[in-house]
């Protein structure tokens, strides 16, 4: 998709150009020099537990069944640290209590970057409006979704020793780690 047609800087028109061994949209004008780089976008996601349970959110505009963990895009100005117990709050009004880093998850579906963090949380549960529902799944009942933030709940659970059990959202049946598909397995799954 391409987010801009005209120069935010100068108004021109921009043409797609090979730049860096890549094309993007960059201006021609004279002495403008800008391209739209089009760079992924940092998204901020918590496998928040709270209760020895982790908590799941629907967001509002989602199917029922649907659910996922709490996210939401950096801010300018806050550390991604400060910015996932931002989400949090606003999202759940838990409080989080500690905040470590699971890792970082390409999501070029939506050409974003995923950076998953575990959040101990405590507080009493409020959803925003954005948020339709919750429930909270002990670990060991855990089943992931093959995507984006679901990988980083399947590392966080492999560390712990805990079931990594992958499900197809379309047909609700248990499917295999989409990542050891083909290729060196180790290369892909870092525990
Ligand atoms: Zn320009």
């Amino acid at each position: 998709m391409q987010a801009y047609r005209f120069c935010p800087q100068c108004g021109a028109p921009l043409q797609l150009l090979p730049l860096s061994g890549r094309e993007r949209y960059a201006c021609i004008e004279h002495g403008c020099g800008f391209v739209h780089w089009n760079n992924p976008l940092p998204v901020l996601a918590a496998v928040v537990e709270y209760e020895d349970k982790l908590l799941l959110a629907r967001n509002a505009a989602w199917p029922e069944k649907m659910f996922a963990l709490v996210t939401g895009f950096l801010e300018r100005d806050e550390t991604p640290e400060e910015g996932v117990a931002r989400e949090l709050k606003e999202e759940t009004n838990l409080d989080a209590q500690g905040v470590s880093l699971i890792g970082v998850y390409e999501f070029m579906r939506k050409n974003e970057l995923i950076i998953a963090y575990h959040v101990q949380a405590t507080g009493t549960v409020a959803l925003s409006e954005e948020l339709a529902e919750y429930k909270l799944v002990a670990p060991e009942d855990m089943r992931i979704w093959s995507a984006g933030t679901g990988f980083a709940v399947a590392d966080f659970l492999a560390r712990r020793g805990y079931p990594v059990r992958f499900f197809d959202r379309q047909t609700g049946a248990d499917i295999p780690d989409p990542r050891l598909r083909g290729g060196d397995a180790s290369l892909q799954y870092r525990l």
